[in-house]
């Protein structure tokens, strides 16, 4: 079976040999034209005015990828098989026949277009990149064996081909793609590689168990580079997670090395990147109630030759699972409320300290939970709530009843920016934990910080109580990113902005919703 499909292939490429060898050469007109354009083709392009379905534009390199180079980069096996694209198409010589076509480069490949094999297999080729990045070594052949279901023997370039690479071979186009082996598995540059006539293999254990245990060599970039050429800088935009439940957040990693981030936004709010490293990181909101359709996320980073490079990504928003509310409030209590106006006055001034934005960020891995008893969730985040006799709003916080005096404990490091009684929320501390994130405490007793404290996890801030628009003892525990409420459950599982990036995946555990200790 296996040795039958392999006859197969090799039967393709005998035939891609023969057809290769008789490639004419372009009119020497159109060899003239493209050469008076002059340009680099490896210069980053600025992004496109206007959408153009034609084309492709890939903002990490500023490169365009169309045509029948786009057809075949997207149907074999695109970014993890290519990589991305570092010029725009150009004619060059190649040096296998000494004609010239036109060519594409990407990180892992050169693509060559042949225009005389036009809607056959052989319309695109790539280029045989692991031959020309071995030109002048030699590598010892391996002894000669029959064939086996496991092991391979190639006895056109005297190579064998096993194990991990023989599986990552045969599952991603084997030998149209690859090439005959041309080497044995050996060590270089720490990894084990071998050699392919149009590939390099390599073999990473730190991926073990991932689709990244095997990846290519970038022999595109390498070929580029050794032509003497300035590669374009490679600027990389990671929103993660890729789709968002109502009312969390997802965190954007933006690597602009060699170039300046001139901004980030999230359907038109601004993000506070924090720097990491080598890495600009900032965490955005979706609020409760967003509409359920992708929101964009627009970044823009100049690179060293001032052209802008603009990333538009589409953020899934995903339902959230709310509860629905029928709220009665004591008419005394509501009368104590005072005047539109100062509640409208009260909301402005909660809100100046949400806005406000801190450069540095305060806290250290996960959130805890602000009480250390056991404590049953009354409202949970995101419910929908009626009022009787009017009203409506999303309660973006988590209301935990507890008995009046229960302590409340900084959930992480902060500084204290609000800490005084209102008539709304009542006994009130707002903590700043930096790069727009704070949490918020209503309705306490007493009130044990000040304006300035800082803070560290588990410090007592005041005492559980009932005061503002409260219908008994219980606290309001909220948290904003800038104006937007999000679920602070969520920051208890997950650690946002992690200085060690392997903790970045939601590590929520799965424990039931109404108690907490
Ligand atoms: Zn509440």
């Amino acid at each position: 079976m296996v040795l039958k499909r392999l006859g197969l292939v090799l039967s393709i490429w005998f035939c891609l040999l023969l057809v290769f060898s008789s490639a004419p050469a372009l009119a020497q007109s159109q060899v003239a034209s493209v050469q008076a354009q002059a340009s680099d083709p490896t210069a980053s392009r600025p992004a496109p005015t206007t959408p153009n379905s034609n084309s492709t534009y890939f903002p990490e390199t500023g490169h365009y990828l169309g045509g029948t180079f786009r057809a075949y980069w997207q149907r074999y096996g695109g970014l993890a098989q290519f990589g991305l694209p570092l010029t725009e198409e150009f004619q060059e010589l190649n040096p296998a026949d000494g004609k010239v076509y036109t060519v594409q480069y990407f990180e892992r490949n050169r693509f060559e277009y042949h225009p005389e094999f036009k809607n056959t297999f052989y319309e695109v080729l790539l280029g045989l990149l692991g031959r020309q990045a071995t030109t002048g070594r030699t590598f010892p052949d391996a002894p000669a064996f029959t064939t086996t279901s496991r092991r391979f023997y190639f006895p056109e370039t005297r190579h064998s081909l096993s194990n991990g690479f023989k599986t990552y071979w045969e599952s991603r186009g084997g030998l149209a793609i690859y090439g005959y082996p041309i080497s044995e598995e050996f060590q270089e540059g720490g990894y084990t590689v071998q050699y392919f006539e149009r590939a390099r293999f390599e073999y990473h254990p730190e991926n073990r168990g991932t689709p990244y245990e095997v990846q290519l060599g970038l022999l595109g970039t390498n070929l580029l580079t050794a032509t003497g050429r300035v590669l374009p800088q490679a600027f990389r935009v990671q929103p993660e997670p890729g789709s968002v439940v109502q009312g969390h957040a997802l965190q954007v990693t933006v690597s602009a090395a060699g170039g300046q981030l001139l901004g980030s936004s999230l359907a038109g709010v601004k993000l506070n990147f924090f720097q990491q490293g080598d890495k600009q990181v900032a965490v955005a909101g979706v609020v409760s109630d967003a509409p359920l359709r992708p929101r964009l996320l627009v970044t823009e980073i100049k690179d060293a030759s001032g052209v802008v490079r603009r990333f538009e990504q589409n953020i899934g928003v995903l339902a959230g699972q709310f509860e629905q509310q029928q709220i009665e409030v004591d008419p005394t209590v509501e009368a104590s409320l005072g005047s539109d106006e100062e509640q409208a006055r009260e909301r402005a001034r909660v809100y100046s300290f949400y806005n406000t934005v801190t450069p540095e960020k305060l806290w250290t891995g996960r959130f805890s939970w602000p009480l250390s008893v056991k404590a049953p969730i009354t409202t949970p985040f995101g419910s929908r709530r009626n009022y009787v006799g009017g009203g409506y709003e999303v309660h973006d916080a988590i209301d935990f009843g507890v008995p009046s005096g229960t302590p409340i404990l900084a959930p992480q490091r902060g500084r204290v920016v609000l800490a005084e009684f209102q008539k709304v929320r009542g006994g009130i501390v707002i903590i700043d934990h930096g790069l727009g994130v704070h949490t918020a405490y209503f309705h306490q007793s007493r009130i044990q910080v000040k304006v300035g404290d800082m803070v560290s996890t588990g410090n007592l801030i005041g005492y559980v109580g009932t005061t503002g628009l409260s219908t008994g003892p219980h606290l309001h525990w909220e948290m904003r990113l800038g104006s937007t409420g999000i679920d602070p459950e969520e920051w208890v599982g997950r650690n946002f902005i992690a200085a060690d990036e392997v903790n970045l995946v939601n590590q929520t555990p799965s424990h039931s919703r109404v108690y907490r200790y």
